[in-house]
């Protein structure tokens, strides 16, 4: 058996001919759009401030960050869960990475503030358990694929911060799958307290309510 590499797409589409820019630099100030479907990555420098937008405000993102100068370091909601003392962060938490270190600031949320933590990202597996034909959109393959279009590689895919999932654990710890409650236009602003590389995935779920069975687009930026 072929072993498993992390790094290595289950299947392509259009986020590997699309990155923002060739090392994924950005302009500060412009607005980039992330299709339905698709993933984008971002280096977001130390300081600087990355805005997601919920553009039609009944789409997830799924969002990930990585210590620029060294990808094995990495936003870790397992360990943020703990350091913040609850399980979704809010706008004034600080979200650190797999080694307990402070690696963003979370400084505004306009939307009511539901977002997930608990579920991985959606891969191809995924989709084929829940009946799909053939192969399927999926977060974890936009983060490999946004990185292979900047000339980086996945080591791994962390699990993710489903920003304005909502997915919420009952009393019982049953897991319910909602559509957003966040409205079109919603933004998190996120300052980088590192040199990152961010990626975002405009979550392509549509067998299952989490995007209102309408995946859509998303937009960012880096303020100026
Ligand atoms: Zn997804």
């Amino acid at each position: 058996m072929r072993a498993f590499d992390a790094g290595e797409p289950d299947g392509r589409n259009a986020t590997l001919a699309a990155p923002i820019s060739p090392d994924g630099s950005a302009r500060a100030g412009e607005r980039y759009r992330i299709p339905p479907r698709e993933g984008r990555a971002v280096r977001v420098p130390a300081g600087a401030v990355l805005v997601i937008e919920n553009t039609h405000g009944a789409q997830v993102c799924d969002f990930w960050a990585f210590d620029a100068a060294d990808p094995g370091c990495f936003l870790s909601l397992e360990h943020t869960r703990p350091s913040i003392g609850h399980v979704i962060p809010q706008a004034g938490d600080t979200l650190v990475d797999n080694r307990r270190e402070p690696l963003i600031d979370f400084l505004t949320d306009t939307s009511p503030g539901v977002h997930d933590t608990l579920v991985a990202a959606c891969d191809h597996p995924r989709y084929v358990k829940l009946g799909a034909k053939g192969y399927h959109d999926n977060c974890q393959d936009n983060l490999r694929l946004a990185l292979l279009a900047i000339g980086l590689r996945a080591r791994e895919v962390p699990s993710p911060f489903n920003l304005w999932m909502n997915t919420p654990a009952g009393p019982d710890g049953r897991i319910s799958w909602l559509p957003p409650v966040s409205k079109p236009g919603d933004v998190v602003r996120l300052k980088a307290l590192r040199d990152l590389v961010a990626v975002m995935s405009a979550c392509p779920q549509d067998m299952l309510p989490i995007n209102a069975m309408n995946p859509e687009e998303v937009h960012f930026w880096i303020e100026p």
